[in-house]
């Protein structure tokens, strides 16, 4: 008779749960109070970046563990949220936003990015699978395609948009790996030919590759830090002689550490001749290629197998994309492809290649629209002008930091370039080169960090923020001799 008892009893309980969840979705006028207060936030962020330092010493002996955030059953208001995150996240450490960060590899973050992320978050539009999403997955197929033809790739090519170059370079190095079809057991016998300046990550991807004890040849360098590709030839014809298995040839379009580009033709030739896969790492110089009066640097980049770029860096979008392109889509897949029972809708619809198939990510953030929308709004053009404009004045920099009596490394092929102080009669140029690092941190205007080349450590000069102005450069020079003065003061 009481049948309808349980209905009515979980019905009241859901009616209650609905009430207490409501919040969940805020009013267009309270997402409208968000946005107000984001704005208000970002903007004092914008006015510090362009004006304030690059760098902010963090509180000192403040441990990770002892930051105060915490969580409580009731929520916030975004002020508060946003105060936190100005006091613990935005106010110290690097400003990575800054046109003062010319350390490492600098990116920028262009706004128009952040307007597609915002609509990614709130579409939540799915891009891992076509079935989901076609006009999404077409999205990034698109920029794939965009990226296919400026970098002169066949239309068999592939690709994927991943969160960084790690991935990027680590979904080539198994595709390398799986298109060479061999059994696990030769893995030791696949020898692999990179540089002592090739990027960490790709150290990384081969051990996760399960290729870590495969043997690495560090090919010799020339006197600008670029493989010299004889010395790579006579390395694969010993190999071959010695009963292995000659494989990869690993070339970086731009090494993180001096800017230095391999003969990539060179590397190609090799690899075609002794059929090698070539993987081209240009994570750091790939997007320079853009710029028509320095394509022939980056000339060889069309002929690797696989290429990974970071939008991340040369597009300057915010941290969180880079892109892997295959020249044979097929190889891609075959390496990264998925099966599953609960997917079979999805993979009974003919709509092309899904992302999941093409990368280990399944479900994924559409970081697509974030360099869409860039791209999009601004044009081609204007990145091409920036890029030019971070060369010349990575140019300016390498020349006038010499009038300040600097030594300097090569002249920079890109954005990055390297110098030290090494005077005549100073038996100890680390240590003095180290107090100069110091002393820059401690002034905090300009960010730079650092290297060791053959046991001398040298400071670092990288230009890639879309934000970094000639005044940055004039101030760079301003605070080195500053730097310079004190040191003879304290002499
Ligand atoms: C930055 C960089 C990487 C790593 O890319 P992430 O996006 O930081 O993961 C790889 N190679 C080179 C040459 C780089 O400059």
């Amino acid at each position: 008779m009481n049948m309808s008892a349980p209905l009515d009893d979980l019905r009241q309980q859901i009616n209650a749960l609905e009430i207490q969840t409501n919040d969940m979705d805020p009013s267009p006028i309270e997402w409208g109070r968000w946005l107000d207060q984001m704005k208000a936030y970002t903007d004092d962020f914008l006015i510090d970046t362009r004006d304030g330092p690059a760098y902010r010493q963090p509180p000192v002996g403040l441990k990770q563990e002892n930051y105060p955030f915490h969580l409580s059953e009731t929520g916030v208001s975004l002020s508060e949220v946003l105060s936190e995150m100005h006091q613990m996240v935005d106010y110290s450490g690097l400003n990575p936003a800054s046109g003062g960060h010319l350390a490492y590899i600098p990116g920028g973050g262009v706004l128009p990015s952040a307007l597609g992320d915002l609509l990614a978050a709130v579409t939540n539009r799915y891009a891992g699978v076509a079935f989901a999403n076609p006009g999404a997955v077409a999205l990034e197929h698109f920029l794939i395609r965009w990226m296919t033809e400026l970098f002169g790739f066949p239309a068999t090519t592939g690709g994927n948009l991943s969160s960084g170059g790690s991935i990027a370079n680590l979904i080539a190095i198994t595709t390398a790996r799986d298109a060479r079809q061999v059994k696990p057991s030769a893995y030791e016998r696949l020898v692999i030919y990179g540089s002592e300046r090739m990027h960490h990550c790709l150290h990384k991807a081969l051990r996760i590759a399960g290729l870590g004890f495969s043997p690495l040849r560090e090919i010799e360098l020339d006197d600008r830090q670029r493989m010299i590709p004889e010395a790579l030839e006579v390395q694969i014809i010993q190999d071959k002689t010695d009963g292995l298995i000659p494989f990869l040839i690993i070339g970086s379009a731009g090494t993180t550490d001096t800017g230095s580009i391999d003969p990539l033709d060179a590397l190609a030739d090799l690899a075609e001749r002794h059929s090698l896969w070539f993987h081209i790492d240009a994570a750091y110089g790939g997007f320079f290629y853009l710029v028509p009066e320095f394509r022939s640097r980056l000339s060889g980049i069309s002929r690797a197998h696989s290429l990974v770029i970071d939008p991340h860096k040369g597009l300057f979008l915010p941290y969180g994309t880079g892109a892997v392109l295959i020249r044979d889509i097929h190889q891609l897949h075959a390496s990264q492809y998925y099966q599953a029972n609960y997917m079979q809708d999805a993979a009974m619809a003919d709509l092309g290649w899904s992302p999941a198939d093409l990368s280990p990510e399944l479900t994924k953030h559409f970081r697509g629209l974030r360099m869409y929308f860039a791209l999009k709004m601004f044009g081609i053009d204007i990145f091409r002008n920036c890029l030019k404009e971070k060369i010349f004045l990575c140019q300016y920099f390498h020349l006038a930091v010499q009038d300040l009596g600097f030594e300097v490394g090569p002249d920079p092929e890109l954005s990055v370039t390297h110098f030290r102080w090494a005077p005549v009669g100073n038996p100890d140029h680390n240590a003095v080169n180290r107090r100069i690092m110091d002393l820059v941190h401690a002034d905090g205007r300009v960010f730079l960090s650092s290297t060791t080349l053959n046991g001398q450590i040298w400071i670092r000069f990288a230009v890639l923020s879309f934000r970094t102005k000639f005044r940055h450069i004039s101030m760079t020079l301003e605070l080195l001799q500053q730097v310079l003065n004190q040191l003879s003061e304290n002499d």
